[in-house]
């Protein structure tokens, strides 16, 4: 029995109120008696919402960065090349050490569920099944959704065996990289290999999709009419589609109510995408992140990754999805105040909806889970990105660490820091 009473919290409609959790479910949202014999945290009037989703990551890959060595050039190629050095070098220890180390960090933030794509192409599925170790290690703390993502290409690297037998290990999501094969025409067999294929077992599908600067890489056309031809609508994501950044405008005026149609959602990673696309560009460089706003405009569910955090591709992060909100809010443009709000959405109900979570949502019949974090509101969330105050899984606290407060505030004045550190 996991019960819990947060009082004083403050919801997205600036209403402050206390929360009850019974038997890991939210059982009242309201004015809860404080006589009520239960655990009990005191939220003060701070800022509460469903935990964050982190919907694209590579959990194979991350905290290696510098093993073999650092990535001198910082680009995409260096990186793939890299991870062709680190990858004969794998020992399942290893990966399965630096996966709970990430998975600690994503708990302390506030994330406590993540898709996670993994690396089938070794025939020994090395990777898989050390990731599917590591879902069922930290099932009580953390959702894992595990994507069977042939890196090397489906087709260029001969990986279909491997990616079956990914999936009947218990990976349940299909992934792919069409844009990576050796031809369009490859890219385009490989979607409709891997799409019958999810069909056929009932399965949903996310792909790095067209993640380059080239706006002919149209994938996502043959990802949409595929999603349609095979009644896929509604389990299907593109990652990345950065292309989609450089394409003619008339051609995406078409593309975007074609991808609303067929309920295919969009997966960004603007950490990583403001870092490794336009390389090939001299000045003026394009930022080669998704068109996010149009697509939010045309009905899509667009959610953000952090894809990375120190691995071969990118030598920052921490695995903080305010900091890849913060950053799509920066690189999209998002400075309205109905955008800034969807941007805090696509880091935490857009993604539960693309990762069909079960119970996500701070409703009463919802699952208890919640973080409670030092500021007002989702907005200020995005500005301050700040303390994750108590962290709240079915009811336990998984996480917490205290206010950040100012010691210059003594004379009972307003201190000059208030607005770094928010109180109610
Ligand atoms: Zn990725």
């Amino acid at each position: 029995m996991s019960d819990l009473l947060v009082k004083n919290a403050r919801f997205k409609d600036n209403k402050v109120q206390d929360i009850l959790i019974l038997d890991k479910i939210i059982a009242e949202i309201g004015n809860v008696r404080d006589s009520i014999d239960i655990p009990t945290i005191d939220a003060k009037g701070y800022f509460v919402t469903s935990p964050f989703v982190d919907s694209h990551f590579h959990l194979d890959a991350t905290l290696s960065y510098g093993i073999p060595r650092v990535n001198q050039s910082g680009t995409l190629l260096e990186g793939i090349k890299l991870w062709g050095e680190l990858k004969p070098n794998l020992t399942a220890d290893a990966l399965k050490e630096r996966a709970r180390k990430l998975c600690q960090w994503a708990i302390a933030r506030g994330t406590l569920s993540i898709r996670s794509h993994v690396d089938i192409s070794d025939p020994s599925l090395l990777a898989v099944e050390a990731m599917l170790d590591i879902k069922n290690e930290y099932k009580p703390w953390l959702d894992l959704q595990l994507v069977a993502f042939p890196q090397d290409g489906l087709i260029r690297a001969g990986s279909k065996t491997n990616l079956s037998k990914a999936l009947e290990l218990g990976v349940e999501v299909v992934g792919g990289i069409p844009h990576f094969e050796r031809t369009m025409e490859e890219g385009t067999e490989s979607i409709q290999y891997l799409c019958e294929l999810a069909a056929a077992k009932g399965l949903q599908v996310d792909m790095h999709c067209d993640e380059s600067d080239d706006p002919m890489s149209r994938h996502i056309e043959t990802l949409t009419k595929e999603t349609v031809r095979l009644g896929l609508e509604g389990r299907v994501a593109g990652s990345h589609l950065t292309s989609m950044h450089s394409m003619d405008n008339y051609y995406v005026s078409k593309l975007l109510p074609l991808m609303s149609e067929a309920d295919v959602s969009v997966i960004a990673n603007p950490l990583i995408n403001i870092t490794l696309q336009g390389r090939h560009d001299s000045y003026p460089k394009r930022r080669g992140l998704t068109r996010i706003p149009e697509q939010l405009r045309a009905g899509l569910t667009v959610a953000f990754g952090h894809d990375c955090v120190m691995d071969p591709w990118y030598p920052l992060g921490s695995q903080d999805m305010l900091d890849v909100a913060h950053m799509a809010l920066h690189v999209a443009q998002m400075t309205g105040a109905t955008q800034m709000r969807e941007c805090f959405n696509a880091v935490t109900e857009y993604p539960a909806k693309i990762l069909d979570l079960d119970g996500y949502g701070l409703k009463k019949g919802c699952k208890g889970d919640l973080v409670i974090l030092q500021c007002m509101d989702d907005i200020e969330a995005l500005r301050l990105r700040p303390a994750r105050l108590y962290v709240v899984r079915e009811g336990d606290v998984l996480s917490s660490t205290a206010e950040v407060i100012s010691n210059l505030d003594l004379s009972g004045k307003k201190s000059s820091t208030d607005f770094i550190f928010s109180k109610p």
